[in-house]
């Protein structure tokens, strides 16, 4: 006997974790029993398998391939999240305590990945947006770098307050440092002008429990033998990232991800298209509301992953959540800092998606301006 199920699945606006391709759902759904020709499931097989070796070595290709990572540069798929890469970055590039980090602050993360520099060595930060409630990005001559930074660290995309750089910041001096944890594989990116960059998987990547980190090889020298084995990112890439078991579902969804924008989306460059269309949708709903949406950020530095509005009447956003949650859009309630309203609309969120929340947004406007 068969049982049907209809299965109803809301529109989901979560900054992460977030929603997946439907492809690659049905895709983990069929195989979870048993993986074609291995005899079990992804989540029973040893990491030190030869299927798992397949799926490790197919999915940091295909994100090789899909980003265009130059061979200098090597793959780390690791844990802790996105979190521990704040320790880790000035643990490996701090090589003695009197040396400086300088740090960009343009939201909440940057912020916070400042906060573990001290440590390990000095914190210069080079430039601050909090005072204005991070509105915006810095202009290049309001940055104020030290002499000698060991690295200059960002954050490309600010999850919370939706402020996204869009091009590589320009740092000559000292190698640059990204937290691409919301904005990663979301546009083609020119990974030679960074030292390093790393990000959280559960926005655009997959999954929780994961963090990817891409780290010029060059730069693998500076820990020495300093650190202990899951701090140092050297010991990860001579263990081909099992220096301890890897998150292997983790490794597995990644994978999926990756084929799904080789495959299905086409590339970089198609991602990018459709991610500005989405972003446009919504940014234009809010500029042609006659001031009933409010944007956070300068229209200039928004983000086209976290879109961070506030409704002109405060006392009505209840109301618009409610009614958006009662039409199948979820998650939409700002971060807890903020407050107001974000549509995080990452890679597989639909344009129809963002499109049936243009028109309630519209819709709730117009009967309630
Ligand atoms: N950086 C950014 C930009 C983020 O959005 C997040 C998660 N929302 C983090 C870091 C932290 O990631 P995790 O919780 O996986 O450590």
């Amino acid at each position: 006997m068969s049982i049907e199920t209809t299965i109803h699945r809301a529109l989901n606006f979560s900054a992460g974790p977030a929603v997946l391709p439907l492809s690659v759902l049905e895709q983990i759904r069929d195989e979870l029993l048993c993986l074609p020709d291995v005899g079990s499931s992804i989540l029973e097989i040893s990491h030190r398998s030869g299927p798992f070796g397949e799926i490790l070595e197919d999915a940091t290709s295909r994100l090789r391939r899909v980003y265009s990572i130059p061979d200098d540069y090597e793959i780390l798929l690791l844990q802790g999240g996105a979190v521990l890469q704040n320790t880790m970055v000035p643990a490996n590039l701090l090589i003695e305590k009197n040396q400086t980090a300088d740090y960009i602050l343009t939201g909440a993360w940057g912020q916070k990945s400042s906060r573990d520099v001290q440590y390990f060595g000095k914190l210069n930060v080079a430039w601050d947006g909090a005072n204005e409630g991070f509105v915006r990005l810095p202009q290049s001559d309001e940055l104020k770098f030290s002499p000698h930074p060991a690295y200059v660290h960002y954050t490309s995309n600010e999850t919370i307050h939706g402020v996204q750089f869009q091009t590589p910041l320009s740092v000559n001096q000292a190698p640059l440092v990204c937290d691409s944890s919301s904005d990663i594989l979301s546009r083609p990116l020119d990974i030679s002008r960074f030292g390093l960059i790393y990000a959280c998987a559960q926005k655009n990547c997959g999954i929780a429990g994961i963090t990817i980190v891409i780290i010029r090889k060059d730069l693998l020298q500076r820990s020495g033998d300093r650190l202990p084995l899951y701090l140092d990112y050297a010991k990860h890439a001579a263990a081909n990232s099992m220096a301890n078991t890897p998150s292997t579902f983790g490794v597995y969804v990644l994978g999926l991800v990756c084929r799904w924008l080789e495959e299905t989306i086409g590339g970089l460059d198609q991602m990018q298209s459709i991610n500005e269309q989405k972003a446009r949708m919504l940014y234009q709903r809010i500029d042609d509301s006659a001031g009933f949406y409010v944007g956070h950020a300068r229209p200039a530095d928004r983000s086209r992953m976290n879109v961070v509005f506030t409704l002109a009447n405060r006392e009505l956003e209840p109301a618009f959540l409610q009614q958006a949650m009662s039409a199948g859009m979820i998650s939409l309630k700002g971060h807890r800092s903020l407050g107001g309203i974000r549509a995080s609309i990452y890679n597989a969120m639909p344009v129809e998606g963002v499109q049936t929340l243009a028109e309630f947004m519209q819709d709730f406007a117009e009967k309630n301006g």
